[in-house]
């Protein structure tokens, strides 16, 4: 019940109650009233009950003195007294009027009358003594029959007073009584008004208003310095102290929201960041390591808890190869099918955002297939590779915008990596052999001699040329001859192995960087280059090329020559092979024998 309803209820209870508090006193009032008049009327009718009898008495006596002393001055004052008892009727009316009964006059009355008698008796004595008949008048007035009528008036009149004091007191009794009465029923009203205030006041004050706007103000005194923590109290009640309760309780709701808010905007700017910097490093990198590295550092910050693999798509064939991964994904982090990803297969993330039931990758376990992730990554609209996030779940979901912002920038960098690689080998590899060709020759002859250098060993240097080429090209044309080139590349390759470093060092020529072999080695080594071109056959369509051979220089540092004439001193030899016919191996070493 609203606190304004009490109040209002409480506050009619003690309207009513001091309502019929005062009635009751003013009918108590009036019953004191009723007393006092009854105590009044009283007085009066004793008063005049006194009148009467003092009169009547007074006027007997006069007459017996007077018979007795024959005093004109007592018959004189008798004359008087007697006009006033005559006034009887005039009492009697005056007690009618002050409120006796008829019963009670009529009884008045009576006694009266024996007074009215005796006084007859008394006129008569007198008129006796007038007549000169005194004893006649003495024994009239003294007799006993006087005498008796004498008492019995007295004793009329001592009735019709007990009477009327019997009724008067009644009278007093009951209007005491009823005085009494009413005022103890005023004042239990009156004490019950007050204790209906003081239970009220002390109701709403104490247990509806105060102890909850204790709570209430702690509540508000905590929000304030925003501990959202601090639970409300849940005060059911239709009141103005409910209303406060709710309206504290929804403004605690909004301030966690609030909060909640916040939080949410401070992570996102976090992640944000993350990816900023993310993006920044990606484009500092220089190499396919560099952009492993630094997924493996962003990518545990930006999806916190959230384990997953790099993979990249190899061509020939095709699979999709885990370069990186973090946080222990589940799974074997073996090659697989593209087509084993749905997410590749439809160029779009997967599982796409709505959550509904979908097929699952065939590259993931099982177990965790359906808290995956899967984002393609794509440059230059093609799948390069691909973005595995493992263990989704509904509380550490991040937002899958930013999980696709981090492939894009993945995609985008490895893209780069990969044209800066293709650039690389454009411009160190020759197209047609795939040899090293001479740009790469600088770096990589100083590195060797360095090397030669530092560890004691020798370097030597083959120079190979095919003989007769321009006689190939213009025989069987000039694909033939890049047919020819391709193959004595291949066996040049091959034969070098990984001790040695080949070059494509003109059109038909070719140098080979024998590292920690001698002259003698570098000679057995051109040798076999040597007879595996000859040997080798190649052909244009359907005809076979005749013969290819090739002619071969050796230099040998230090043996031959001091480092910076290697090249010239190899191609010297070359040169000497050439004029002494072709086919065959020259090493500088030789050339001096003549
Ligand atoms: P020699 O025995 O003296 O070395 O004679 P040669 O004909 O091999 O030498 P020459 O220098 O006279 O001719 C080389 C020819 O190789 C000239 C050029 O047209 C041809 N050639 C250079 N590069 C290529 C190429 O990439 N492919 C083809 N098919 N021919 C090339
Ligand atoms: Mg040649
Ligand atoms: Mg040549």
């Amino acid at each position: 019940m609203r606190i304004a309803t009490i109040t209002n209820w409480a506050y009619g209870a003690t309207v009513c109650l001091t309502l019929a508090s005062g009635i009751i006193m003013i009918l108590a009032s009036n019953a004191d009233n009723a007393e006092r008049q009854a105590v009044a009327q009283r007085q009066q009718f004793d008063q005049i009950t006194e009148d009467i009898e003092a009169d009547a008495w007074m006027l007997s006596d006069l007459a017996r003195l007077f018979v007795i002393k024959k005093d004109p001055a007592i018959l004189n004052e008798y004359r008087q007294k007697e006009g006033t008892l005559k006034n009887i009727e005039v009492h009697l009316q005056k007690l009618d009027d002050t409120g006796a009964t008829d019963e009670e006059l009529s009884l008045l009355s009576e006694g009266l009358k024996i007074v009215d008698a005796l006084q007859d008796e008394q006129q008569a004595a007198l008129a006796s003594v007038a007549r000169g008949e005194e004893q006649q008048a003495v024994d009239l007035l003294y007799g006993s029959a006087y005498e008796l009528e004498l008492e019995r008036a007295q004793r009329e009149i001592d009735r019709f007073r007990q009477i009327l004091d019997k009724r008067v007191i009644t009278d007093v009794q009951v209007a005491t009584k009823t005085s009494k009465t009413l005022r103890t029923a005023s004042e239990v009203m009156v004490g019950l008004t007050a204790l209906l205030f003081l239970f009220v006041l002390g109701f709403i004050l104490k247990r509806r208003v105060l102890r909850p706007v204790v709570r209430l103000s702690d509540v508000v005194h905590r929000l304030a310095s925003q501990d959202y923590a601090v639970e409300t109290p849940n005060f059911n009640q239709i009141d103005e102290i409910g209303d406060m309760a709710q309206a504290i309780h929804i403004f605690r709701e909004n301030g966690l929201a609030r909060q909640r808010l916040e939080k949410e905007r401070d992570a996102d700017w976090a992640i944000r960041e993350l990816l900023a910097r993310m993006t920044q490093r990606l484009q500092g990198c220089e190499s396919f390591d560099d952009v492993l590295n630094v997924a493996t550092l962003f990518a545990p910050n930006i999806a916190p808890g959230l384990s997953g693999r790099l993979y990249i798509l190899d061509r020939a064939p095709a699979r999709m190869r885990c370069v990186a991964e973090w946080l222990d994904p589940h799974g074997a982090s073996t090659p697989f099918d593209p087509e084993d990803c749905w997410a590749i297969r439809r160029g779009q993330s997967h599982p796409p955002v709505n959550g509904e039931p979908d097929v699952v990758c065939y590259h993931l376990p099982e177990s965790v297939a359906h808290q995956a992730l899967c984002i393609p990554l794509i440059a230059q609209g093609e799948a390069i590779g691909l973005l595995s996030i493992q263990n989704i779940l509904p509380e550490n979901a991040p937002s899958r915008a930013y999980l696709e912002l981090m492939a894009e920038a993945l995609g985008l960098a490895l893209a780069n990596q990969r044209l800066r690689h293709e650039l690389q080998e454009k411009a160190l590899y020759d197209p047609l052999t795939g040899l090293r060709n001479r740009h790469h020759l600088d770096d990589m002859l100083r590195a060797q001699i360095s090397l030669a250098q530092r560890t004691s060993t020798p370097l030597s240097c083959l120079m190979i040329d095919i003989d007769h080429f321009k006689k190939i090209n213009d025989k069987y044309g000039h694909e033939a001859g890049d047919a020819v080139i391709k193959r004595v590349a291949s066996i040049i390759q091959r034969t070098t192995g990984d001790e040695g470093k080949a070059f494509r060092y003109g059109g038909e020529e070719f140098l080979v960087l024998l590292a920690g072999m001698d002259d003698e080695a570098a000679y057995e080594r051109a040798s076999q280059i040597y007879s595996e071109v000859k040997m080798s056959t190649v052909r244009s369509g359907i005809s076979e090329i005749a013969t290819v051979d090739v002619s071969i220089g050796i230099a040998t540092f230090p043996q031959h020559v001091q480092s910076d004439s290697l090249i010239r001193a190899a191609d010297v030899a070359l040169y000497r092979a050439k004029e002494l016919g072709r086919a065959r191996i020259v090493s500088f070493g030789m050339l001096g024998e003549g």
